[in-house]
């Protein structure tokens, strides 16, 4: 089954009761037990909902695991998944993770006895040098928020085997349909189906899948212990968004390419990251792990004012945080969404004061075009 196709008929096709095409929404906690202990699949609907199983099993074959796992939100998931480490453990991180995941890493793990290092996960040498003898994971976001740094799945994928690691990938900004880091050799990958997988700024949401059927086990058994669990209207919501990721993903890439390249030749622009780029420092890469460069362009302006001056000019270009949507959405991540990141720390990683990130939208590119260039003068 090719990509667009699996986006429609991957999961629970219709129901199995009455043919619906859209999956119902089992608005449902407790199911009837024919008698103690026998049921049809579903007892309660932390541990199961069909609702969210369709969800998790769709998200699984486009992820091209076996078992997917639906959240509340993109934390959620992540610290389900972080919940397979115990105190003791190490784990290295990419060093310009999403500002959340930097946050529970720091604040919340270490407090479990569970220590961490970030490092710029595009060089592979770092992350050898940082494996401990109680280090347990590697977790790579990639493309990166807000610089979209490009890191090479298959090769930490090697690293990690051969030092018996767990190998987890945030697969939020490229989807699968872009990218499917399991094919590539990474154990879990992870979503904030919040972004494009959802697509319409309607649902806050989280999902992780695995290939290997024992860590299934153990991630489902954490999904029920701990009950983060997305529920069933949601799960729907995501389906239906679901259908239109490779319409959507098609549309934002090429918008993006667009803007790029209007960006670029703009005197008021400084610099500019896109994995699309020929001179993007991981662009071959990028082209070689996966289908599609994205829908993120991050560019510097120079300063916090000059940002602030274009952003107030815009109409198409709503601020907000978030990304992944219809519509097209700027931030300035240092005073935004890695306001969580120590300034000293923001400094290190290049996030400065005049980064602006767009996450491009699928309007009529024209008028994205129009409007920058009323903002920029
Ligand atoms: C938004 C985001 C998260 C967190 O997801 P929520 O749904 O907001 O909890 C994690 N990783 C990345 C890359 C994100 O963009």
């Amino acid at each position: 089954m090719r990509r667009k196709t699996k986006l429609i008929h991957g999961g629970m096709p219709f129901d199995p009761h009455t043919g619906a095409v859209s999956v119902p929404i089992y608005q449902v906690s407790t199911y009837k037990q024919e008698d103690i202990g026998v049921h049809k699949g579903y007892e309660y609907s932390r541990t199961g909902n069909p609702t969210r199983h369709a969800l998790e099993q769709s998200i699984a074959a486009l992820e091209e695991g076996t078992r997917g796992f639906a959240f509340g939100s993109g934390m959620a998931a992540i610290h389900a998944v972080f919940m397979l480490l115990h105190a003791g453990d190490h784990i290295i991180l990419t060093d310009d993770v999403y500002g959340g995941t930097y946050r529970i890493v720091t604040r919340v793990l270490n407090g479990l006895g569970i220590a961490s290092t970030f490092v710029d996960t595009t060089d592979l040498a770092e992350i050898d040098q940082a494996v401990l003898p109680n280090t347990k994971a590697i977790f790579v976001e990639t493309p990166t928020n807000p610089l979209l740094k490009v890191t090479d799945i298959a090769a930490v994928s090697s690293l990690a085997k051969s030092k018996g690691l767990l190998f987890i990938v945030d697969n939020t900004f490229s989807t699968p349909y872009w990218q499917t880091p399991l094919a590539l050799g990474a154990d879990i990958v992870l979503h904030s189906a919040t972004k494009y997988i959802d697509g319409h700024s309607d649902v806050v949401a989280g999902l992780a899948v695995v290939g290997d059927e024992k860590l299934g086990e153990e991630l489902h058994f954490i999904q029920n212990a701990t009950g983060g669990v997305l529920g069933p209207q949601d799960a729907w919501l995501l389906m239906r968004g679901m259908k239109t990721l490779g319409l959507r993903m098609e549309a934002h890439e090429a918008n993006a390419r667009e803007l790029v390249a209007y960006l670029l030749d703009h005197p008021a622009v400084q610099t500019i990251h896109y994995p699309g780029l020929a001179g993007h420092p991981q662009h071959e890469l990028a082209k070689k792990q996966a289908r599609g460069f994205g829908g993120i362009i991050s560019f510097d302006v120079g300063s916090a004012e000059k940002a602030s001056d274009m952003i107030r000019k815009l109409n198409y270009f709503t601020l907000a945080e978030s990304l992944g949507a219809v519509e097209s959405l700027i931030s300035v991540p240092a005073r935004m969404t890695h306001a969580s990141i120590p300034q000293e720390r923001r400094a290190q990683l290049g996030i400065t004061d005049g980064l602006i990130r767009v996450s491009v939208g699928i309007e009529d590119s024209e008028d994205l075009l129009e409007d920058l260039e009323q903002s920029l003068k």
